[in-house]
């Protein structure tokens, strides 16, 4: 989010950063992007059909009431995105893969040396109201093409991953159990 600017350059201090990719392009993922790209100088990378919104476009909305009231918030500071990622490219070793659905231009990140994939919001590990770790579809309130994302899921779980990195929610040490989930998800 924009109000985690200061933690987020904090935490950045002293580490050598060439650039800033996303998963996607919605407030709670490029809030401070705009911020960290100024501080730092480097390039923001981002899934070719996100790029609009991180450059200033309103976000396709999720469903449903909440959704509506969410389109009605103040974007975060728009950025110019300098590379515009795509399926099969490299991003420091790891493979691009396009997982639209939670947005247009949603990407993963994928090492296939260890088994490590960034998921992203494909999947949440974690219940919002109780904050408690634990697997679930992103919620619709978020989520412009559900079914679309729910594709994107089935096309990660054939990855059979070992570690699974989520935009909320702890790590996965468990493939087995992110596979099982995604192939118990309904047709
Ligand atoms: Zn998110």
């Amino acid at each position: 989010m924009s109000s985690d600017r200061k933690r987020i350059l904090s935490q950045l201090a002293g580490q050598t950063v060439s650039a800033h990719a996303l998963t996607h392009a919605h407030p709670d993922h490029f809030g401070s992007s705009h911020a960290v790209c100024e501080q730092l100088r480097i390039p923001l990378w981002c899934g070719e059909h996100d790029a609009p919104v991180a450059e200033g476009e309103r976000p396709a909305p999720g469903q449903g009431r909440a959704a509506k009231l969410l389109s009605k918030l103040p974007p975060p500071q728009p950025h110019p995105v300098e590379r515009r990622l795509n399926e099969g490219d490299d991003v420091a070793g790891f493979t691009v893969l396009d997982v639209p659905g939670h947005s247009p231009g949603h990407v993963a990140y994928w090492r296939e040396s260890d088994r490590t994939l960034i998921c992203g919001d494909v999947l949440f590990n974690l219940s919002l109201p109780t904050m408690r770790p634990g697997l679930r579809e992103p919620y619709a309130s978020f989520t412009p093409d559900p079914p679309r994302n729910r594709e994107s899921a089935r096309k990660l779980a054939q990855l059979k991953p070992n570690l699974i990195l989520f935009g909320h929610g702890p790590p996965l040490n468990d493939g087995g159990r992110f596979v099982s989930f995604i192939e118990a998800l309904p047709a």
